[in-house]
């Protein structure tokens, strides 16, 4: 059985071309989210150790640990899918998922 992703590349009919189909963005990282994720990770730079677990386990690498514990852990936001992997694996508890709920303010 073919998957739905090689499905969607296999020619029609008698026509010789390859198309593409499918979903807009068939590559997870590539998606932008900044303007439909519900919620986004929040740090308590203050308590982070600087262990790195949170930028190990994002499924999409966005998140930079820096060494150097006078500057801020950072997220890319454009691309950040509000997952809550980043705090299931903090071991000091000090990423929280805030709600980004738009509108009626
Ligand atoms: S919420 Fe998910 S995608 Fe966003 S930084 Fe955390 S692990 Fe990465
Ligand atoms: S997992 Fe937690 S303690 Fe470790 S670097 Fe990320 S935010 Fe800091």
């Amino acid at each position: 059985m073919l998957k739905q992703q090689d499905k969607a590349s296999k020619p029609s009919g008698n026509c010789s071309k390859k198309y593409l189909y499918g979903p807009v963005a068939t590559v997870f990282n590539s998606a932008k989210t900044g303007t439909w994720r519900l919620s986004m990770p929040v740090f308590d730079q203050e308590s982070c150790t600087r262990c790195g677990s949170c930028a190990k386990f994002c499924p999409l690498d966005i998140i930079t640990v820096p060494k150097d514990k006078s500057k801020p852990v950072t997220v890319d936001l454009d691309y950040c899918k509000g997952c809550g992997v980043c705090v299931d694996v903090c071991p000091k508890n000090c990423i929280k998922l805030e709600s980004e709920q738009r509108g009626g303010e």
